[in-house]
């Protein structure tokens, strides 16, 4: 793929059911509005670590957290323009069961994706953030070879792009890809309220979007971008240009 064609396929690897709203939700609308078909597999509900306020609740239980995280996650892809589905792993620790990373790596064959969206390699806060990243490092990798036969081919080489974490100088992430998202933002924002159970964080979100945005036109993007999004690339561009 080279820097400058749009992604037909993309799948979105999400730890919990809130990530890939807060760190990739500009993204996933971006590439919906562009015509890419985007799925979204949640590992989890993060219904242990990452419901802080749906536990307000003294009479919550761990199976109505996770239908109320199924149902604003859904919510939220559907704002988006991505399909997503739950493979109901648990969180904190996530647990990736063999079984579990078989369908991973079948979902991957069946999208041949042209573009992969996870997490960090390393996010001392959240390992099951790098469990994610490392799942779909190795998913890809079993999806590409030859010798894996399943009735799908083998796939290419997508690329992959890491997300912002929350601390993104504690993660060393350092991104190398500003995404203009001012087109989309509507549609984040609509997506970060479905999350009821996490809205201590749509501010703070908002305010990173356009911190981001300020960066984007510091680096060269157009002046009219308001809000940006921060990735980082796993493997090399390769293009045809130099520029
Ligand atoms: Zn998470």
């Amino acid at each position: 793929m080279t820097g400058k064609s749009s992604p037909r396929s993309i799948v979105v690897l999400s730890a919990h059911s809130g990530d890939f709203v807060w760190r990739a939700g500009g993204a996933i609308a971006h590439a919906a509005e562009t015509g890419a078909e985007v799925r979204v597999i949640c590992l989890s509900f993060g219904e242990r670590g990452e419901s802080q306020g749906l536990w307000a609740d003294p009479d919550m239980t761990l199976e109505t957290v996770k239908i109320a995280r199924r149902k604003e996650a859904s919510e939220a892809a559907d704002i988006l323009g991505a399909h997503i589905e739950f493979l109901d792993l648990g969180d904190y620790p996530l647990n990736v069961t063999s079984s579990a990373f078989d369908e991973i790596v079948d979902h991957l064959r069946r999208a041949e994706p042209d573009l992969l969206l996870t997490h960090v390699a390393n996010d001392p806060y959240n390992r099951d953030h790098n469990l994610a990243h490392e799942t779909l490092l190795r998913a890809r990798m079993v999806a590409q070879a030859q010798g894996h036969k399943t009735d799908a081919p083998p796939i290419g080489a997508p690329q992959i792009l890491m997300f912002e974490p929350h601390q993104p100088e504690m993660c060393g992430f350092v991104p190398n890809l500003l995404l203009d998202i001012t087109g989309v933002f509507d549609r984040k924002q609509r997506a970060m309220q479905c999350m009821s159970a996490q809205q201590h964080l749509v501010d703070y979100y908002t305010d990173l979007a356009q911190r981001r945005g300020v960066q984007a036109v510091r680096n060269g993007g157009a002046r009219s971008i308001r809000y940006a999004e921060a990735h980082q690339r796993v493997f090399p561009v390769v293009s045809e240009e130099l520029i």
